[in-house]
């Protein structure tokens, strides 16, 4: 099996760009963010806030009530929390940030760990996040750090979520993409990092086909 590691900060592209070279490679295209905001969706709806005293207690013990699954439905993937399709409910900026509250706790990372090693194992993957290069594939055969300048990643985000219908300014954009991308850095567990031996992707200057035509290149030449 073939695994390629994408990982970089908010709106660097990431999942528009590997969804798309994923399809064009004929690879499954496994978007990991979704899982970390399928259990950031289930402790909201707990009433669960990142600010609460004992939050990380308070969110492991939730855990084995918890279920999220990606099916592949028509090519695309689709996130099931307990059985219910949330994949629209998932990309909600109030989910964005518990997502990153989530993401630091341990038992969170290790609960979805296997399901994730478990997907590379059976399929031809490209898969993106945060540590797919570092922690869950290190032994991916094509490790890419995809990224682009704050504003730009900016900019992308804000027009995704206003033709999405939500109600939103650029400076909130701005804003939540530093705090998370401060944050998904900062962490003490699987911080987001250039892998060992992962090559660097800066799209600030691409746009949407030449980044994918670089990804389709770089796997190209290890196939
Ligand atoms: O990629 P996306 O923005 O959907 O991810 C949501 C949040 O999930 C990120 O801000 C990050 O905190 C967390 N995440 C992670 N590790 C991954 C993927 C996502 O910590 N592999």
């Amino acid at each position: 099996m073939i695994s390629v590691a994408m990982d970089g900060p908010v709106g660097a592209g990431k999942s528009s760009v590997a969804r798309e070279s994923a399809k064009k490679l004929g690879f499954i295209y496994v978007d990991t963010g979704a899982l970390y905001r399928g259990v950031a969706l289930y402790t909201v709806r707990k009433g669960v806030k990142d600010t609460d005293e004992d939050y990380a207690q308070k969110v492991e013990a939730l855990l084995p009530e918890i279920s999220v699954e990606i099916k592949i439905e028509n090519g695309e993937q689709h996130i099931f929390l307990c059985g219910e399709d949330v994949s629209e409910e998932i990309r909600l900026p109030e989910i964005s940030m518990a997502a990153s509250g989530v993401s630091p706790i341990p038992a969170v990372r290790e609960f979805l760990l296997e399901l994730q090693r478990d997907i590379a194992r059976k399929n031809n993957v490209l898969m993106d996040g945060r540590d797919i290069g570092t922690v869950v594939l290190p032994e991916a055969q094509v490790k890419i750090f995809i990224t682009a300048k704050p504003e730009i990643r900016a900019k992308r985000r804000f027009e995704e979520l206003v033709n999405k219908g939500v109600d939103t300014t650029f400076d909130q954009v701005l804003n939540d993409l530093n705090r998370r991308d401060y944050q998904d850095s900062h962490r003490a567990v699987s911080p987001l990092k250039m892998a060992e031996g992962a090559v660097l992707l800066d799209t600030s200057e691409l746009n949407f086909e030449q980044s994918v035509e670089s990804v389709v290149e770089l796997v190209k030449k290890v196939l």
